[in-house]
């Protein structure tokens, strides 16, 4: 895994990390080193939402629009409903 090292959202350059755990993280602008992304290794659907979220959010999404928890039962975030729809018209991630 880990084909995707670096991607660019929005003009910043972000370092593309894969980790086993973690529900992804993403960095703030106001930090002065390259913004670091961790999503989910894998290639089931947790994975999938992972990287998703996590680009959504580095391209400056609001945070309501990608977690607005306090208006889902669920307690996922927006994006989790999203991740899924994609998933069952056939997008997925493939084993590199
Ligand atoms: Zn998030």
């Amino acid at each position: 895994m880990g084909v995707v090292k670096t991607h660019t959202f929005s003009g910043q350059l972000y370092k593309v990390e894969e980790v086993n755990r973690i529900d992804g993280v993403t960095d703030t602008f106001d930090l002065p080193d390259s913004p670091e992304m961790m999503i989910l290794a894998g290639t089931d659907l947790k994975a999938f939402h992972s990287a998703m979220h996590e680009g959504m959010e580095a391209s400056g999404m609001c945070d309501n629009c990608l977690h607005g928890y306090e208006e889902i039962d669920s307690r996922l975030p927006r994006t989790w409903d999203v991740a899924r729809f994609l998933w069952r018209l056939g997008y997925k991630r493939t084993k590199k």
